[in-house]
């Protein structure tokens, strides 16, 4: 449903934007009134006028939640015809292929004042315009990358890829060496990833740097996991992208420049090509944001989480604690889905809750669980839940989650049980916090320290 996808998804749209009110302001003033003029100049028939800055550009990218370093981009823009046009195929040739996001991009590139605010059912004007945009430009931009990637292309990328591999600091190049099998260099190691490599159909964007993809020894994994899919009776007779689309896979980034690794000090799978992130936007890593100052330490998503569980489910759950079965066992990929999977939905429920607050639904879940012990009355419920629903955006989820309605975790548990069983890792199961949207694979790599 088209208007469901642009109003509720795509733009995140929590609600809550932190964009600041002077930058909107501004902006607002250099669209409206600077565009207006200039089409009225023209007679109201010429072109679009493109004013946005590098800098919306960059917003509009972290607010999508692409972390791409676009820095041929400014090159490119300079004397372009078509600026919109540029950014749109820069950000295909990385690996962008989502029709929506991509449409999403440069609509929020027009109207930079929109992040946060989703399109309402009565913007028919916008909403018009979106559609153009995905119809034409988008289309136009997909057309040429949507078919197979030329050898030249692959070769030219497989460059970028060991080029960046070494740009790291001194530091992280040596841990990526050390991490590489016996007498293999880092160009052997790159010479291996495959930029035009897919899922199920879905191109693999790079996760930031200039190279999409992944390497081959994880290619031949997510092979496995396809094969798995495709063989199970609900999507007999369907084709990759059908089945892709009823597991909700979106978005995928795989390859990423040399950094740590989110919540850790070693290196990432990603920047061996040997990790992918699946719809990311929705699927936070929860737990890596955390508060400096104890007195915001219960705004914490976990926390969040933990009480959303307690007063929807009567459980209680700390989603940063090893996943275990009531013997102690840890719990493998799929029960750890079961369990994310009630937490979301909890997180969902009591996100609800804040739209009536003062409904029969929540008190008799006040009444519930002061009866199972809760020493806190429905005041204090009503205070905390309106607090967490403003904050929630602000801890994990970035400007862009939309835990009122998403909850913290969109996979579905056949692709969780499909990964797992090609061997890769999912990060729901790590013994901290959870990378929900992250899954990798060690190969033939072999890393010391804390990983993740
Ligand atoms: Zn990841």
């Amino acid at each position: 449903m088209a208007t469901q996808t642009r109003s509720g998804r795509s733009h995140g749209g929590a609600g809550h934007t932190a964009t600041t009110p002077l930058t909107d302001h501004v902006l607002t003033l250099q669209r409206e009134a600077g565009n207006a003029a200039v089409t009225s100049l023209l007679g109201g028939n010429g072109p679009v006028v493109q004013r946005f800055s590098l800098g919306v550009i960059s917003e509009v990218l972290a607010y999508v939640g692409i972390g791409l370093d676009l820095v041929t981009l400014p090159l490119k823009l300079i004397g372009s015809a078509d600026r919109e046009m540029t950014v749109l195929e820069t950000l295909v040739g990385a690996g962008v292929t989502d029709p929506d996001k991509l449409a999403n991009i440069v609509f929020l590139m027009r109207y930079p004042m929109r992040m946060g605010k989703p399109l309402e059912k009565s913007e028919k004007k916008l909403i018009a315009e979106w559609k153009k945009l995905k119809r034409t430009k988008v289309k136009t931009a997909l057309g040429t990358e949507s078919g197979p990637m030329s050898e030249a292309k692959k070769k030219s990328y497989i460059e970028k890829a060991k080029a960046q591999a070494k740009l790291g600091n001194e530091d992280l190049t040596e841990q990526m060496e050390a991490a590489l099998p016996e007498g293999t260099s880092v160009d052997d190691w790159f010479a291996g990833i495959e930029p035009d490599a897919k899922f199920l159909g879905q191109r693999i964007r790079a996760s930031d740097g200039v190279a999409p993809g992944v390497h081959r020894e994880m290619r031949e994994r997510l092979d496995a996991a396809a094969t798995h899919l495709r063989g199970l009776d609900k999507f007999a007779g369907k084709n990759d992208t059908a089945i892709r689309k009823e597991l909700g896979i979106r978005d995928i980034g795989g390859l990423r420049k040399p950094k740590a690794a989110s919540g850790s000090d070693g290196i990432s799978l990603h920047c061996f090509g040997m990790a992918v992130d699946i719809n990311p936007d929705k699927n936070p890593f929860i737990g890596l944001d955390e508060s400096s100052k104890e007195e915001f330490k219960e705004n914490e998503s976990p926390k969040i989480i933990g009480r959303a569980m307690w007063l929807v489910k009567g459980q209680v759950f700390n989603v940063k604690q090893q996943l275990q079965d009531e013997k102690g066992r840890k719990l493998g990929a799929a029960a750890s889905w079961d369990k994310h999977h009630a937490a979301s939905d909890a997180l969902i429920e009591y996100m609800g809750f804040a739209d009536d607050l003062d409904g029969e639904a929540l008190k008799a879940r006040v009444d519930a669980v002061r009866a199972a012990g809760d020493t806190h009355d429905l005041e204090w419920w009503k205070k905390r839940i309106g607090n967490d629903r403003k904050l929630a955006p602000y801890y994990d989820f970035g400007k862009k989650g939309t835990p009122e309605k998403t909850g913290y975790m969109d996979l579905t548990k056949d692709l969780i049980v499909a990964l797992d069983a090609a061997g890769l890792v999912w990060g729901g199961t790590y013994n901290a916090a959870k990378d929900i949207m992250h899954f990798g694979y060690d190969g033939s790599i072999h890393r010391t320290g804390k990983k993740k």
